[in-house]
């Protein structure tokens, strides 16, 4: 039994977000103009090596303004694989516009392209791949895959911010890249998200969609119709010292993986998402597939146990063909997705779990498996 309960996730705010945050309040800049923002928005373009960053609210209107801005809507389909948070799929369904899910790759977690090319007809515009998990997407295949049918490429990066595909990060490959800021993801701002893009043009369109689709050199003259998508300096003050230190977060959380993966390694009933020699993975949430025919147990029952000494887990994300709003959605197969929800259960991952607690949680989840 742990002393206090372990959370799945939890975000460190150190005394450099207090400093910017205060800074941001003790100078009244606390809505969406002031000094941070544009601050995160450069230091979110070059830690990824793309040109123009444009922050909003949170990931899911990421999504959303760069669908809108690609000009994305009814009548056209958008490729998304089916394990995946839902905000991908509502996004896509806000336009007006389609999802149509492609089953994922049992090793990777992520979309499979094979499968995907099934889907394509002359009503697809656009996929979106999701890195999930930390897990890089195979971004040759999907690169070419797009050229092929003239797809636009929309990364979903909400979990996987660090995460390099040939030594380029996630993020620098699609027409656009969307990043989320929730209080769980790798670096937060409370509720934040970030669109990346090297097109002029598109950073142009965001920006301006952004704010009411007001026209940046005339003021309250509307182009569009907009959206009030705008982050805070609050928020972005956060966002900023989160970034600066980015690389650290990284480090911490490899350590933890790398710890948790030493600690079940030997017992043989755990599969890790694959490692890949042309993808560097980054641990968002701690997760492994359990062989629940050697535990004998579903993972709801060991989530259960672990929930009795005081150990929060989650679930993989449920299949989205399964959950009411998606099941008529056109679709490939989906026995990867199934079969990697079923199994799969993420572990307490945050920046400050001790070593002694990783230790302590992997010999529960023994203990409860009946492994040892
Ligand atoms: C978290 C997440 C989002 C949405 O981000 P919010 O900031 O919560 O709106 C989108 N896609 C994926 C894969 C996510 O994990």
């Amino acid at each position: 039994m742990m002393d206090s309960f372990v959370p799945v996730a939890k975000p460190y705010i150190g005394p450099k977000e207090k400093e910017y945050v205060q800074e941001a309040v003790q100078n009244g800049w606390i809505s969406s103009a002031g000094e941070f923002i544009q601050k995160f928005e450069q230091l979110n373009a070059d830690f990824n090596g793309v040109k123009y960053g444009v922050a909003v609210s949170n990931g899911t209107v990421a999504l959303h303004l760069a669908l809108v801005a690609l000009g994305i809507g009814p009548g056209d389909e958008v490729i998304i694989p089916n394990l995946t948070f839902a905000a991908t799929a509502n996004a896509v369904l806000y336009t007006g516009a389609t999802p149509v899910l492609a089953d994922v790759e049992f090793d990777s977690w992520t979309i499979n392209i094979d499968k995907a090319e099934k889907l394509v007809n002359e009503s697809t515009r656009a996929i979106i791949p999701v890195h999930l998990y930390g897990q890089p997407c195979d971004m040759k295949k999907i690169m070419a895959f797009s050229k092929k049918y003239d797809l636009y490429v929309i990364e979903d990066c909400a979990e996987a911010h660090g995460a390099e595909y040939n030594g380029s990060r996630v993020g620098s490959f699609g027409n656009i890249s969307c990043f989320s800021f929730y209080g769980n993801k790798i670096i937060t701002c409370g509720e934040g998200g970030i669109c990346l893009t090297n097109d002029l043009n598109l950073y142009e369109k965001m920006n301006e969609l952004r704010d009411h689709g007001m026209s940046k050199k005339r003021r309250y003259w509307h182009n569009s119709v907009g959206f009030n998508y705008r982050m805070t300096n609050i928020q972005a003050a956060v966002g900023c010292a989160q970034i600066e230190r980015i690389n650290e977060i990284l480090e911490k959380r490899w350590l933890i993986s790398k710890y948790y993966n030493e600690c079940l390694k030997p017992y043989g009933i755990f599969q890790l998402q694959s490692d890949c020699s042309d993808r560097k993975k980054v641990c968002w949430l701690y997760t492994v597939l359990v062989d629940l025919k050697k535990v004998d147990q579903s993972i709801d029952d060991l989530r259960n146990k672990l929930h009795e000494f005081n150990i929060d887990s989650r679930t993989i994300f449920f299949p989205l063909h399964q959950m009411p709003p998606y099941k008529n959605l056109k679709k490939t197969d989906q026995r990867c997705s199934i079969e990697i929800s079923k199994r799969g259960i993420s572990l307490p991952t945050f920046e400050e779990l001790p070593e002694k607690t990783i230790e302590d949680i992997c010999g529960v989840l023994i203990k409860i498996t009946g492994a040892l």
